[in-house]
């Protein structure tokens, strides 16, 4: 058993900020890695919406040095992954996959979302064969060949962008004719040559063989007409969900959706229990949102520990 004074279960910018300010006010603090270190912010390209960086940055390297920043500070990282918490009696009981428990007077959840699918048999069948939640991870294999992402997010027109760089010829299919996604992103991609814009079209199929992804039909929303696009690889990139299954019979309230439910200072329903970041809501997935809740969630997790003294 490891104890801690808090504990921050996630890596991305709301675990990795909760943790600067947890250790910097003189609290041991541990986060908990899991098996996506950094958080979906390692999978962003050009990012140039958080403050500080006049250039461009990559997620991966605000990442980088945010964890650099947190082990100078003196945060402890673990690389293990919560499976279950104990939230009856305090100090609280976190299980680890490995079999490994920490004791925490103070719980910062911090655990993000993941990638939502289409949902789709193909789809499910061609994962890691062609079809991929990440163009940052995989754009690399599609090299000089033709690729279609699905979406009408930030992170699909990001991804598009980012595949024109190597791909021959990229498709960015999504079902409806406006975007989610920043205008000023939206109207960058649909200058570039090699990116073409398949409108008000859902994914009906994606086909191909053992040997991989051949091609992806969509229908038409409106017409119902049905096309055929020929393609190497498929990114989805269609939102994101939370990723709270360890909390299921935790006594944590989350909504229907399994995002946690906070008040405005991040408290849960459990005193002692902080949560900070994409999975408490869906509305405002931004490193910048992530990173401030976590600020706050740490002041908070602070007051909590001054007054249980
Ligand atoms: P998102 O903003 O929720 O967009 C998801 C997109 O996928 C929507 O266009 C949605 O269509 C579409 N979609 C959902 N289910 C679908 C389905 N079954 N079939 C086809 N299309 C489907 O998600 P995201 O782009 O992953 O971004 C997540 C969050 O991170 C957002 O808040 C985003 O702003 C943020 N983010 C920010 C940056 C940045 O600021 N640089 C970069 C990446 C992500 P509808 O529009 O029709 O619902």
């Amino acid at each position: 058993m490891i104890n801690t004074d808090i504990l921050a279960i996630g890596s991305g910018p709301a675990g990795c900020t909760a943790a600067i300010y947890g250790v910097r006010s003189g609290y041991k603090t541990i986060v908990l890695c899991g098996a996506s270190h950094g958080g979906q912010l390692v999978k962003t390209n050009d990012m140039e919406n958080f403050p500080g960086f006049v250039d461009p940055i990559s997620g991966y390297e605000v990442m980088d040095r945010i964890h650099k920043q947190c082990s100078r500070l003196g945060v402890e990282f673990m690389q293990e992954t919560a499976v279950k918490i104990e939230t009856g009696a305090r100090p609280f009981t976190l299980h680890c996959a490995s079999g490994l428990q920490i004791a925490a007077r103070a719980v910062i959840i911090s655990v993000g979302a993941c990638a939502s699918r289409l949902g789709i048999e193909s789809e499910k069948r061609f994962m890691g064969k062609g079809v991929s939640t990440c163009a940052t991870c995989d754009g690399f294999f599609y090299k000089n060949k033709t690729a279609c992402v699905i979406g009408g997010g930030n992170r699909a027109v990001e991804e598009a962008v980012f595949l024109t760089k190597f791909c021959k010829k990229v498709y960015l299919i999504h079902r409806r004719e406006t975007f989610r996604a920043h205008k000023v992103s939206v109207d960058k991609a649909r200058a570039i040559a090699n990116l073409e814009f398949v409108l008000s079209s859902a994914v009906e199929s994606i086909n191909g063989d053992e040997s991989g992804v051949k091609s992806i039909t969509v229908r038409n929303i409106n017409t119902k007409v049905l096309r055929d696009i020929e393609t190497d690889g498929v990114f989805v990139a269609v939102g994101t969900r939370p990723q709270t299954d360890f909390l299921k019979d935790s006594g944590v309230e989350l909504t229907s959706g399994g995002y946690i439910v906070v008040n405005e200072k991040t408290h849960t329903n459990i005193k002692g229990i902080f949560a900070a970041g994409d999975c408490t809501n869906s509305m405002y997935n931004q490193a910048v949102i992530a990173a401030g809740s976590g600020a706050k969630a740490a002041m908070e997790a602070v007051s909590f520990l001054n007054e249980d003294c």
